[in-house]
């Protein structure tokens, strides 16, 4: 697997998360370590990933040295963690280990000094699935940690800790990864990989996976996989990951700016017959419309969403003014939310092209 291979295993090549990293990594040259922190945001943005390398640069041989890079990734401790056989790493996934039976033998772990005689770092993911009775028991530990002990809670839905464990921990909101960021990294691993794909195609892996470096790297090992030699297009990537080609939203776009009602009502028919979902249609449809608008607004801004290619795909789109587009927008954000109750999923569109 891609995502496996090409993880993350110093600070410097974490994408995105900046204000995480500088302030971890202050804490590691000024030695001020923390003992609990949580890492919140959506999957696949690096929560334990950067949870991982914080706790190999803790117990890293260079630690504490004057000018050193921490982690090494050549120590004994950094290898360790590395190849997932730390003793002084300990993972858990709350959403399989929810009871209290789990936190009690971490209590007691944590009473006992870490194997290597540095910090012991207990890692808990998805830790907003523990029980109420559980959730209790980290608070007594989260309230006189033993000095040795590091926490770190990782979690994609911040809102269900209690508010007693907010106030116990170091926390980090982590940034939902851009297109544009994502079509990097998948560029910079498609030439290590030699695999050969054309950055359009890459930019709808990019987008497929709605902020998810990991999502968008198990997508590319998917492609890699299913068309193994020749330079890659895009619609052969729509093909495989099931997307909605792109070009129907320039296209649909320019049959409801030209009022052409009739194609507009046959594309619709003909998404709807080849097996594709209408309701995806119109959401990405509604973010191809809203890029427009921003690409008008301020265009690095649309640049910033969905990638430095992306002005360029709404030049066309010239003839339609703000005020059709607010509308388009407007009225299709409307239907979508119709597709799900109506008795013929095609109806609450094409109602939406009559309206126009
Ligand atoms: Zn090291």
């Amino acid at each position: 697997m891609l995502y496996r291979k090409y993880r993350p295993q110093s600070f410097s090549q974490v994408v995105r998360q900046e204000h995480v990293v500088r302030t971890l990594e202050g804490a590691i040259s000024s030695g001020r370590i923390g003992q609990s922190y949580l890492f919140t945001g959506p999957r696949g943005t690096g929560k334990t990933t950067l949870a991982r390398i914080f706790a190999k640069a803790l117990n890293c041989a260079e630690f504490g040295k004057k000018g050193a890079v921490v982690p090494c990734n050549a120590c004994v401790a950094c290898l360790a963690v590395n190849n997932g056989i730390s003793l002084d790493l300990i993972e858990i996934d709350a959403a399989s280990n929810r009871g209290i039976d789990e936190i009690r033998a971490l209590k007691e772990s944590a009473q006992v000094a870490a194997p290597s005689g540095g910090y012991k770092v207990f890692l808990i993911d998805e830790v907003h699935m523990l029980t109420k009775e559980s959730f209790n028991a980290l608070l007594k530990v989260l309230e006189e940690p033993p000095s040795h002990v590091v926490f770190i809670l990782a979690t994609t839905e911040p809102h269900k800790i209690l508010t007693t464990v907010l106030s116990r921990v170091q926390r980090f909101d982590f940034k939902r990864i851009t297109p544009g960021d994502i079509a990097g990294k998948l560029k910079s691993i498609a030439r290590v990989e030699k695999i050969q794909i054309d950055d359009d195609a890459l930019l709808a892996v990019a987008k497929s996976a709605d902020g998810a470096l990991r999502d968008a790297e198990v997508a590319l090992t998917k492609i890699r996989s299913m068309i193994p030699s020749g330079q890659i297009s895009l619609a052969q990537v729509s093909n495989v990951l099931g997307l909605i080609p792109y070009t129907y939203h320039p296209q649909f776009m320019g049959y409801l700016a030209s009022g052409d009602k009739a194609s507009a009502v046959a594309l619709i028919h003909s998404i709807h017959d080849a097996g594709m979902d209408l309701e995806h249609f119109t959401k990405e449809f509604i973010s191809y419309a809203r890029g427009a608008l921003l690409s008008r607004v301020n265009p690095t801004l649309s640049g910033s969403i969905e990638g430095p290619e992306a002005h360029n795909q709404f030049v066309t789109l010239a003839s339609i003014d703000n005020d059709k587009l607010i509308k388009i927008i407007n009225v299709f954000t409307l239907a979508r939310s119709q597709i799900k109750f109506s008795p013929i999923p095609q109806l609450p569109l094409e109602l939406a092209v009559m309206q126009l």
